[in-house]
């Protein structure tokens, strides 16, 4: 196990087999050393910083049908809710003033935001905020749709990977297509986004095996991001009533994927903080250097309900920030007030 945790320090690379002997035997002395080594790294790479990115949570609607979303097409207890271009401003407006240079569009894959509409939304925001970033997580895209709206000024994409095995990732979304998940984050990085790819960790009948798939993969895909957080049950999902990921399995992976990217942001999620009060804190020890606090207006917070207990739905923007330092600052780290972009593209603009 040591040597293995080791290697990882070193030479940022395991074999498969490996990988999985790590997930089947880890214990607390052997997670505590992994812990250190990849904060070592982590604390080598981007030191104490903690960048901060403003979710605005802009759409609730959805054509597709992931068995775990609570704001899934087929849920129809989902309150569904579309910001404007207004309201959408106006969270940039208070992001700005909160210091978050970094916004992050996600929503459910809503056909009313076409091409048209999001390219009008993006160069609103850019206009006002040059040097903000815009990253988008909208899902699936054509090729030219992703063009387009990085021509208009989008920055990032995030789009999680959301299982790397084949068969669970089929049966988890109806009528998707595995494939093409994939060549979605590959046409991402052709046209020159920042790309964050993830998964979910405790999904129904994922494996350790899979879970290394998942790490394989993000090897092999090198994303600027990778955003990981553990799988929450929602209600009114056909996977409502099975059991969620955990705080400690969660962590373990963060650990093991800053020991195989050294460079990669990696959140602290809030579906982190949602199955553990310190759950944002332990993955920023364990490797992590992003939060996304929300900056959705507070009236459409706990509609964005994808999964059951998400925390921070009732408070203010201003109140979250300060929540989210205080824990920063608590844990070790310090809020850095700049985009945030991978250290890679930061040693590309010097
Ligand atoms: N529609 C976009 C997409 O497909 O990438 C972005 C929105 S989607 C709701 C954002 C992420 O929420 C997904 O990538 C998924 O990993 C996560 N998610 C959805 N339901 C979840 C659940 N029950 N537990 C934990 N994470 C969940």
């Amino acid at each position: 196990m040591y040597g293995i945790i080791d290697k990882l320090y070193k030479t940022n690379n395991a074999t498969e087999e490996e990988l999985l002997f790590v997930l089947n035997n880890i214990d607390d002395d052997s997670k505590k050393y992994l812990i250190e080594k990849s904060n070592e790294i982590r604390l080598r790479v981007y030191g104490k910083k903690v960048y901060l990115r403003g979710l605005i949570e802009f759409t609730n609607y959805c054509v597709r049908n992931c068995m775990y979303c609570g704001i899934r097409a087929k849920n129809a207890k989902a309150d569904r809710y579309r910001l404007t271009k207004e309201d959408i401003l106006e969270c940039a407006d208070i992001g700005d003033r909160l210091g978050y240079k970094t916004y992050v569009l996600q929503g459910g894959e809503d056909p009313y935001f076409t091409d048209e509409v999001m390219i009008d939304i993006i160069k609103s925001i850019k206009a006002k905020y040059p040097n903000n970033a815009i990253t988008l997580s909208l899902g699936e895209r054509s090729y030219e749709s992703y063009e387009k709206m990085f021509k208009a000024g989008a920055d990032r994409y995030l789009l999680r990977h959301e299982t790397a095995s084949k068969e669970l990732y089929e049966n988890l979304h109806p009528g998707a297509s595995f494939e093409n998940r994939r060549k979605c984050l590959s046409d991402l990085k052709k046209i020159g986004y920042q790309i964050g790819a993830g998964f979910m960790v405790g999904l129904p009948n994922q494996t350790n095996e899979d879970l290394v798939k998942d790490l394989l993969y993000i090897k092999e895909l090198d994303p600027e991001m990778c955003g990981i957080g553990p799988f929450i049950p929602q209600k009114d999902t056909p996977l409502g009533k099975e059991e969620g990921g955990t705080l400690e399995a969660t962590t373990t992976l963060l650990g093991i994927i800053r020991l195989l990217l050294p460079n990669v942001l990696l959140p602290a999620t809030t579906a982190l903080g949602s199955v553990h009060p310190l759950g944002r804190e332990q993955g920023l020890k364990a490797g992590g250097n992003v939060v996304m606090p929300n900056l959705s207006p507070t009236r459409v917070r706990d509609k964005y309900a994808l999964y059951d207990g998400k925390i921070c739905t009732g408070d203010e923007a201003a109140e979250c920030r300060n929540c989210i330092e205080g824990r920063i600052n608590r844990s070790g780290f310090e809020v850095e007030v700049t985009r945030g972009d991978n250290i890679k593209w930061q040693r590309r603009e010097m």
